[in-house]
């Protein structure tokens, strides 16, 4: 079965990247929520993979992927956390450790190569840490391309695993593309307390087909028994607009209103963007996961994560000065800024994005000075069914 990608979805996989390479406004220089996250998520890794490794047809090659890799330390962290807990089954099992094959994913547009430059390091200490444990080998490639698709062929893969990437829709929902020529979410970017009904019922209907494609796509790929591992942002409450799943958006529009009276940034401008961005709660997870019916949940959790990667609370703890570190504001600022700028700056220009951050890291200060907001994130392990 093969999917053709619509016109709005190209733009998504044309513009959508975390920032590149490793200054100061990277993805690999701000991404320690992420990182603290797909920590949170380890026991579900290591459990999974007991009891794909422990069933009868103990794999002599085993396909694993991860899908929405980005580049920075996060991502061969995570190959390290996979394969170290592939050696320890194997130990345990006093089996020879499989060949891996492990492929890393994203869109085209991110960047691969700052990943493969870091490779002969990484087989390397991989050697010297895992020598004498019985690892075998392990070839790490990379695949460009949509995850809400087809990437691998038919049967080839053991274990999926994916983290912090799957609250990306493939497309603006069509009712909220700016190319519907009608503005339904006025002042806002995502889903806010003064959307009508029809924007929460248009994110709910891309997400179903995105995350239900996603499904089919893996189904396919996955051999009989296999296991996946998804964590992403969501939210626990029924109601879409909760404060805790849409904040960070809230500020965020907040910030570029603010630069509307100044002419910095024109209002029907931030009327007609809408972050193709979706924060499901369980229950839809779960119901689309039931309806494409060819896996199993094993385990669900939420998890909270605090916005400034919990350094307010450490900060507070070590007793340090102001001026030796970030505010909580900048810290989620950069988290923030290192994610959506690509798609930010293709709609609004890129001049405006040193002021829009700014405002932004003052309105998240504010923010901070009244609550001590939390990210939710859903972790859930599922198989493919036999
Ligand atoms: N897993 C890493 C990176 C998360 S950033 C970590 O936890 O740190 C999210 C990544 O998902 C981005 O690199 C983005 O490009 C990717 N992504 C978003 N939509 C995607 C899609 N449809 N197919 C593949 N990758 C996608």
């Amino acid at each position: 079965e093969t999917h053709t990608h619509t016109e709005t979805e190209m733009e998504v996989m044309q513009v959508l990247h975390m920032n590149k390479g490793e200054g100061e406004t990277s993805y690999a220089q701000n991404s320690t929520v992420q990182r603290n996250i797909m920590t949170l998520a380890n026991s579900f890794i290591e459990e999974a993979l007991v009891v794909l490794l422990c069933n009868n047809n103990y794999p002599e090659s085993m396909g694993i992927a991860d899908l929405g890799c980005s580049s920075g330390p996060n991502t061969l962290m995570l190959v390290s956390e996979v394969i170290g807990a592939i050696c320890a089954v194997s130990r345990q099992m006093d089996r020879l450790m499989p060949e891996l094959r492990v492929s890393l994913n994203d869109l085209p547009g991110n960047d691969f190569n700052n990943i493969f430059v870091s490779l002969p390091a990484f087989y390397n200490k991989l050697k010297e840490e895992k020598l004498g444990s019985g690892f075998d080998q392990c070839f790490i490639s990379g695949v460009p391309g949509s995850f809400y698709g087809r990437l691998f062929p038919r049967r080839s893969l053991h274990f999926v695993h994916s983290s912090s990437s799957l609250h990306w829709l493939s497309q603006v929902p069509p009712a909220l593309d700016s190319k519907a020529g009608v503005t339904l979410n006025k002042g806002k970017i995502y889903i806010s307390k003064t959307s009508p009904v029809s924007v929460l019922e248009a994110y709910l209907v891309q997400f179903q087909k995105d995350f239900s494609l996603f499904l089919r796509s893996r189904s396919e790929e996955m051999v009989p028994g296999g296991s996946m591992v998804l964590s992403f942002m969501g939210r626990i409450s029924a109601d879409p607009s909760d404060e805790k799943s849409c904040h960070q958006w809230e500020l965020l529009s907040h910030a570029l209103m603010s630069m509307v009276s100044e002419g910095f940034v024109q209002e029907e401008k931030i009327d007609s963007f809408n972050s193709p961005y979706y924060a499901p709660c369980p229950e839809e997870l779960e119901s689309e996961i039931m309806k494409e019916g060819s896996f199993t949940v094993d385990r669900l959790k939420t998890i909270e994560v605090d916005w400034d990667a919990g350094f307010s609370k450490s900060h507070e703890a070590q007793n340090c000065t102001k001026s030796e570190t970030l505010t909580s504001g900048q810290r989620v600022a950069k988290t923030i800024r290192a994610v959506v700028e690509s798609m930010l700056e293709s709609h609004f220009g890129k001049e405006i994005m040193d002021e829009l951050f700014r405002r932004y890291t003052l309105l998240v200060d504010d923010y901070f000075s009244k609550a001590r907001p939390k990210y939710v994130n859903l972790v859930i392990s599922i198989t493919k069914k036999g």
